[in-house]
């Protein structure tokens, strides 16, 4: 055990005995009452932080923030939980090597750039942090087919080497960006999280991958984590500041837009006889500032001491591409010209979660639905080519 790992089991005693020894009104770390505990003294405000949202949450309830580290902080998804994150109150420091992430992405955050598979970097870092977040990975399937070097490269090793790391430092909790990839094509939709997981491409492997690898950890030695298992990310934050940028796009909603807009070729309806009412797939689109809410909900959670846990992050609601291309058209009063094409290889027919456990255990809920999603996104790209052009 390293010297940090020593700091930080003392920071887990001294959150046990906040929650368990000093929970009496005024006895939070703000009273100054919990420094009186030799092993919390004089460490520094980042370190105390955990147990400060210990404290909040079962003394006064005044005040919660915690540093979190986020990897990949500067990619689509993190980006907009890095911004919940400080509307929450809490630290934010990005670690991002900016591979498939924006600088523009992380403005007003302190961004550290660095690779997941660098232990050295991570390692200068990790200190500062009480939790993680990883949303530090490649995410394209079809091309996990072609090119499955690539992910067991970045998603297996570098997730190993973050792991590795952060129990080198004694950083305990995670919250991993994990995908409803890991089930394969399930027997049963809506999907609960207790199914067998039966990945059917590297890219759900990678996942699966590290789901189990925090589960050893977890069991070795007593990390927290969260799998939150997305279904489809989608939609942007409402500033239009912030949205989906891949390169090269693939995903639906955005290739409609931009179709509508007549910025693209025409729409490929990937297969048309699937075993659906409208012989198009069906998946759940879960907006990407639900997506970030559910993180903040995770993080309460593990900073209350509580249970790792894995849970669907979806609407429980289905679309099929049919009724996308609809959405899209009402909200851009735009016609998306469109061809259909044969069957991508790899797309399950239907993807919905069941929210169910998530709404159980984390009182979480998605808030908004397609059309938020829909008309979020057109609204991020409106901006950008407006950017764009000036
Ligand atoms: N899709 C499509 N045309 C496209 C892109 C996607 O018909 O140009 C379909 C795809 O086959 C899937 C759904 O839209 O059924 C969602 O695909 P996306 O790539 O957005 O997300 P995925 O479900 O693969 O994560």
């Amino acid at each position: 055990m390293c010297m940090h790992s020593h700091a930080r089991q003392k920071l887990f005693d001294s959150v046990l005995c906040t929650m368990f020894l000093c929970s009496s009104p005024g006895s939070g770390i703000n009273s100054g009452n919990h420094d009186s505990h030799g092993n919390c003294c004089g460490r520094r405000r980042s370190t105390l932080a955990l147990s400060q949202a210990v404290a909040a949450k079962h003394a006064d309830g005044k005040e919660k923030f915690v540093v979190v580290l986020v990897i990949g902080g500067a990619g689509y998804i993190g980006s907009h939980a890095a911004r919940a994150l400080k509307s929450a109150g809490h630290e934010v420091i990005i670690f991002d090597n900016l591979s498939t992430g924006y600088e523009f992405l992380a403005a007003g955050f302190e961004l550290v750039k660095g690779d997941v598979l660098d232990p050295a970097a991570l390692a200068r870092v990790l200190p500062r942090a009480d939790a993680i977040m990883h949303f530090a990975a490649y995410a394209y399937v079809g091309e996990s087919v072609t090119n499955p070097k690539k992910y067991f490269h970045n998603n297996v090793e570098g997730g190993l080497s973050l792991l590795n790391a952060a129990l080198d430092a004694g950083v305990k909790r995670i919250i991993f960006s994990s995908s409803c990839a890991v089930y394969g094509e399930p027997a049963k939709v809506p999907i609960e999280e207790n199914i067998p997981r039966q990945p059917v491409n590297p890219y759900g492997v990678s996942k699966l991958f590290f789901e189990q690898a925090l589960e050893a950890y977890d069991r070795a030695y007593g990390f927290r984590f969260a799998s939150l298992r997305y279904f489809n990310a989608a939609g942007a934050d409402d500033s239009g500041e912030i949205g989906e940028l891949h390169e090269p796009e693939t995903h639906l909603i955005p290739l409609a837009l931009r179709t509508a807009a007549g910025l693209g070729p025409e729409l490929q309806v990937f297969g048309s006889d699937y075993p659906t009412p409208d012989g198009t797939c069906v998946r759940d689109y879960i907006h990407v500032n639900d997506l970030a809410s559910a993180h903040l909900k995770a993080l309460d959670h593990l900073a209350a001491g509580r249970d790792s846990f894995a849970v669907n992050v979806g609407t429980g609601t289905g679309a099929s591409v049919q009724e996308v291309i609809t959405a899209v058209e009402e909200a851009t009063g735009k016609r998306v010209p469109r061809k259909m094409v044969p069957r991508r290889p790899g797309d399950p027919p239907i993807l919905v979660a069941n929210p169910a456990k998530a709404q159980g255990l984390l009182q979480w809920k998605a808030t908004r639905g397609l059309r938020d999603v829909v008309r979020t996104a057109w609204n991020w790209m409106e901006r950008r080519r407006e950017t764009a052009a000036r």
